[in-house]
């Protein structure tokens, strides 16, 4: 019997990886949707696939090889993918994200497969509308684009950052539900200064000097308004781009297009969701907190302008919130009388000595909290730590720097030289500590914690734009959703096994923004909640076989 769907039908249906099922299609599928013969006779559940897939990944001799299988897995069946993701949160995001998505980007040359994004180039410029106008789907609500620049901690590395938005958009699906076709990576490469790549004949990209000046301007350019044009109400994440062009690109485009940058904004969320949870912890007030952050980069400046914001919806003056921001660079405390500063630094350049190491900066401001975002590996030193165990009672300590090799210091040195004291997070996970007796859960300040969430809250109302009030927002939200049970176990973070119920809670604090700023020609639907759910993606199998209807159709 064969039967009038929307899907296609037999070895077509079985290499659409979007409605591929793999050996979970029942015998009446394959008979009606001719799949008979094509596919060994055992019909699996899903849920006998995920375990399958889960046995099979668990063989993998290493990380690299796990998130090749995981990607082709994707490439395969997206959606026994998103499952076996959404259901092993905690062990799979490791692995199709930080750390290990620096190792397969720092392999991506290698690795590539098949295309999955689009790669715009310099030598595209004035046809980015049409290049874009290829991508197969048509209702792309989200672009995750970067050129390669800073990948994680690790640098310039050209095309091959293009492992970067692809695992972002991987975890909006997985931790927010966004349709994995309404997502779209974009590598705009403009070539690389990463002069070893130029010689790698395996390299995928330009293999030439980075274009920089007004071409560079013209193309970033070119790419957002052709982008808004192909795909009405897109939401586009910056990600990765040299600090000089991310505080540049997000200034000059924020009140123009509905877009944000994930390591000044995303980076900033999540660490002041960590700042108001270990507050909580320790019963501790924003507002008498002085930070000191080792870096003065995106992430670093994005968490001191969020948490002045903070500061001062707690009754703080701007200056008085600034004044307890400080920040030490390559070349030493941020202070008025440096000449050397660039533009993004100067609202933190305050009326103060000259000090050069982050010991003394420590022994003179006497931080409560100390934020590393510096990409240096090791430079919370045994003194440093204890320095800081010295000045308070509960040091609040975050070392973001990604990937593992990058942190400022380990969680077991940040336990060890505060005497268990520490209230310790980082970029990329670390493994419990065992300390005298105790045992400390190390918390992860993982973006995937804010911008899923504020994704689908801003596509879900049609927000025309990104706000700082959303980032400060979805940190409260993120902090709402730490248990005491969380804290019982040391977490300062939610578990990610709760992340889709985390983004729900942001998602709808987002729209209410959009909602209630009139950033959004929609009406805000009376079950904003319910709203918002029937919006997020569940990668569960249906049946493709049609609900009797007089055509004997089925939609997709
Ligand atoms: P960036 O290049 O914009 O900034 C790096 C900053 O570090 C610069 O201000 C630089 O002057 C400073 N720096 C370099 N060497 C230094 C030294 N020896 N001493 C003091 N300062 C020094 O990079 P970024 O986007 O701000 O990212 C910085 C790090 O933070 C990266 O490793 C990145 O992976 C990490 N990060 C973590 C998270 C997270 O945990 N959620 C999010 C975003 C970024």
């Amino acid at each position: 019997m064969t039967i009038k769907t929307k899907y296609p039908r037999g070895i077509n249906l079985l290499q659409d990886p979007y409605l591929n099922k793999g050996t979970a299609f029942t015998e009446a599928e394959r008979k009606a949707l001719g799949l008979q013969g094509l596919l060994p006779p055992r019909v699996s559940s899903q849920q006998q696939q995920v375990q399958h897939i889960l046995n099979n990944f668990h063989r993998k001799p290493n990380s690299l090889e796990k998130y090749l299988y995981l990607i082709g897995l994707q490439d395969r069946n997206e959606q026994l993918f998103y499952k076996t993701l959404m259901d092993n949160l905690e062990e799979l995001s490791p692995i199709v994200y930080t750390p290990t998505v620096g190792l397969a980007c720092q392999e991506y040359s290698r690795i590539f497969r098949r295309p999955r994004g689009m790669f715009i180039t310099k030598k595209d410029r004035g046809h980015i509308r049409q290049i874009l106008s290829n991508w197969p789907h048509r209702h792309v609500r989200i672009i995750v684009v970067t050129d390669g620049e800073r990948i994680l901690g690790l640098g310039d590395l050209g095309a091959n950052g293009m492992g970067i938005p692809v695992g972002k958009l991987s975890l909006y699906t997985a931790c927010a539900g966004i349709e994995p076709t309404s997502c779209l990576p974009v590598m705009i490469d403009v070539g690389t200064d990463n002069k070893s790549l130029w010689s790698d004949p395996q390299y995928i990209g330009l293999p030439e000097a980075r274009m920089r000046g007004d071409a560079y301007d013209e193309i970033i350019d070119e790419f957002m308004k052709a982008a808004n044009e192909v795909f009405p109400n897109v939401m586009i994440q910056h990600e990765d781009f040299g600090n000089q062009n991310a505080f540049r690109l997000l200034a000059q485009y924020r009140d123009q297009y509905c877009m944000f940058n994930d390591d000044i904004q995303g980076t900033a969320g999540i660490a002041l969701a960590g700042i108001y949870s270990a507050l909580r912890k320790i019963s501790g007030k924003i507002t008498d907190q002085r930070l000191v952050f080792l870096g003065a980069g995106e992430a670093a400046l994005g968490i001191g302008h969020l948490a002045v914001r903070a500061m001062t919806e707690q009754g703080l003056s701007e200056k008085e919130a600034r004044g307890r921001c400080w920040f030490v660079d390559s070349k030493g405390l941020v202070v008025a009388a440096r000449t050397d500063l660039a533009q993004h630094k100067r609202p933190f350049a305050h009326d103060f000595s000259r000090h050069r190491d982050l010991l003394s900066v420590i022994n003179a401001i006497e931080p409560t909290i100390l934020i590393g975002a510096s990409g240096q590996p090791k430079t919370f030193s045994p003194e440093i730590l204890q320095a800081m165990a010295r000045l308070n009672e509960r040091p609040i300590i975050f070392a973001l720097s990604n990937p593992t090799s990058q942190s400022e210091c380990t969680a077991q040195d940040a336990y060890r030289f505060t005497d268990g004291r520490a209230v310790f997070a980082s970029g990329s996970p670390f493994p419990p500590v065992t300390l005298n007796g105790r045992t400390f859960l190390p918390g992860q300040a993982n973006n995937v914690y804010v911008f899923p969430g504020v994704g689908l809250g801003v596509t879900a109302s049609e927000s025309k734009r990104v706000t700082d009030e959303m980032f400060a927002a979805a940190a409260r939200c993120v902090e709402e959703k730490v248990m005491k049970e969380d804290f019982a176990q040391g977490r300062i973070f939610p578990s990610l096994s709760r992340i889709r119920e985390v983004s729900l809670h942001i998602a709808i604090a987002v729209a209410k923004i959009a909602y209630n700023g009139k950033l959004t020609a929609m009406a805000e639907p009376s079950d904003l909640p319910g709203f918002i759910r029937s919006k997020m993606y569940d990668p569960v199998y249906h049946s493709y076989l049609p609900a009797k209807n007089k055509n004997n159709e089925v939609g997709r």
